[in-house]
């Protein structure tokens, strides 16, 4: 197993303490992977910063090409990529294999395309003697921390994007999750310049924090909590730097009397507990217009209570465990906090087995300002509660400190557009929720954060605004 990190196009065992990988599934050990020391850290920052005097001089057309390399190698290398994901996260094998990669792979490609695409507007005289012109350039090196839920394709959004831009970067995994991005680094090490993308290893609070702190990195980017937002924020504070956030969320999904019934239930059953629940977009806090509840909560548990779960290549199973015990025993306290004021109709518990399962979870009758309703569980929980009309419902959800995903459920077009306009979250789909597409941006607002990963906006990240001017 690869438990390297990449330095400089080196492959380099960390100096650092030994971090255990574990197994979600039963509880064990998978490897041990050694953090960075201060030292291999520094070499990351500086071989980043000294590349980025030649890459962020390549052409477009060279950083595509180089894109669509990395997609091909991944597309070859899919397999061997998803089982580690799976085996580290505790994905079920199909949702590794086939409903991540897929989208992993394209993002690489859309950003290949997206890299031709960049081009300054209004050159002209503003000036009587003078040509003004717009460049947008590399914003430079770029200290990237990545989240546990989707390690891969976290990466894919980390990488992708600035590397079309022209920048260098180092990428920090999570310390729970960094098997497969340090095989990754592997792959792309045939393929990308040296130092153009390092790879460390290590915790949020030692390795992550003087990556963001290093005065080498001129763009912070970062997917994670809110509180490591924030700590990226006060880190750009003391240098003044560009900082991009995808943050956390808590997606209300607002059903209409008019909603298809059985199509909510069925998005809930797929969509609120694919990956266990830990997904920053996920249809987790559902909003029911009065006349429809009882037959959405009938419904919703219905469909929810058949979820099979189970370990990555257990027969059948749609929901795999939560990723660290740590989580588990959060997601728990959630629960236990809101069994007295709310019903628990389906699970409410742990799952069987040495694996850190938790049982899919469906709360009703939930106030719409209690705890499981408006805070990010981050687990296979959704909470069910009641609205009148369309000004409550929206009153409701605009209050959320959140600003990620949205869903409007309804067969009333007028009302979904008037919905969708008014809604203050970066994503609302309608009559769906969740659905991802390379073209379109993750974007995000209010608490969630800062910018949009996907999509051209992601180029907005990792480019700066420049003006020329000359006189003649
Ligand atoms: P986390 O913030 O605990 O950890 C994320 C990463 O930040 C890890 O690599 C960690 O080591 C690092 N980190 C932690 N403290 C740090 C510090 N002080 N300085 C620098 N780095 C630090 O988050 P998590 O538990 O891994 O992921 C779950 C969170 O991520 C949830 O809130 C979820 O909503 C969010 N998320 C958001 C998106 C999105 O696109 N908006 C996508 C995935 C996950």
């Amino acid at each position: 197993m690869q438990t390297k990190m990449l330095i400089n196009g080196e492959l380099v065992a960390g100096d650092g303490e030994k971090l255990s990988v574990v197994n979600p599934s039963d509880g064990g050990e998978i490897a041990q992977v050694a953090e960075a020391s201060q030292e291999q850290l520094g070499a990351a920052t500086a071989a980043a910063s000294e590349a980025f005097e030649t890459f962020s001089r390549t052409t477009p057309g060279e950083r595509a090409a180089l894109l669509l390399a990395v997609a091909d190698a991944i597309e070859t290398n899919q397999d061997e990529l998803a089982e580690l994901e799976s085996l580290d996260v505790g994905k079920p094998w199909p949702s590794a294999r086939d409903d991540e990669m897929p989208l992993t792979i394209d993002t690489y490609r859309f950003m290949a395309g997206a890299a031709r695409t960049m081009s300054g507007s209004a050159t002209g005289e503003y000036v009587e003697g003078h040509t003004s012109m717009i460049r947008k350039d590399p914003v430079g090196p770029v200290a990237s921390i990545a989240p546990w839920n989707y390690p891969l394709m976290m990466a894919a959004w980390k990488i992708a994007a600035p590397i079309a831009a022209g920048c260098t970067m180092v990428l920090k995994p999570s310390e729970i999750t960094p098997l497969s991005t340090l095989r990754l680094a592997e792959i792309l090490n045939d393929i990308l310049p040296k130092g153009v993308f390092n790879v460390v290893h290590g915790r949020g609070a030692s390795i992550g924090d003087t990556l963001i702190n290093d005065p080498k990195m001129e763009a912070i980017s970062i997917t994670g909590s809110p509180a490591t937002g924030m700590a990226a924020m006060r880190a750009a504070s003391q240098q003044i730097r560009h900082v991009h956030l995808e943050l956390g969320g808590k997606a209300p999904v607002i059903v209409f009397d008019d909603a298809d019934v059985d199509a909510v239930a069925e998005t809930i059953r797929y969509g609120s507990f694919f990956n266990a629940g830990q997904d920053c977009a996920q249809p987790t806090r559902v909003m029911v217009q009065a006349g429809l509840y009882d037959k959405l909560v009938a419904a919703v548990s219905d469909q929810v209570g058949q979820i099979k779960i189970g370990a990555p290549r257990a027969e059948g199973a749609e929901m795999g465990p939560i990723v660290s015990e740590v989580q588990r025993e959060r997601v728990a306290g959630f629960v236990e906090r809101a069994r007295a004021a709310a019903e628990i109709t389906v699970g409410g518990a742990q799952g069987a087995g040495d694996g850190f399962f938790y049982q899919p979870t469906v709360v009703a009758n939930v106030d719409n300002d209690a705890e499981i309703a408006t805070s990010e569980v981050f687990g296979p929980v959704v909470t069910l509660s009641r609205f009148t009309d369309a000004e409550e419902a929206l009153k409701l959800a605009n209050a959320s400190h959140y600003g990620l995903a949205s869903s409007v459920w309804t067969k009333d077009l007028s009302t979904g557009m008037q919905m969708t306009s008014r809604l203050r979250y970066g994503m609302t789909w309608v009559n769906t929720h969740g659905m991802p597409t390379a073209e379109m941006p993750w974007a995000a607002m209010k608490g969630s954060g800062t910018g949009s990963d996907m999509s051209v906006y992601a180029l907005d990240a990792y480019t700066s605004v420049r003006h020329v001017m000359i006189a003649h």
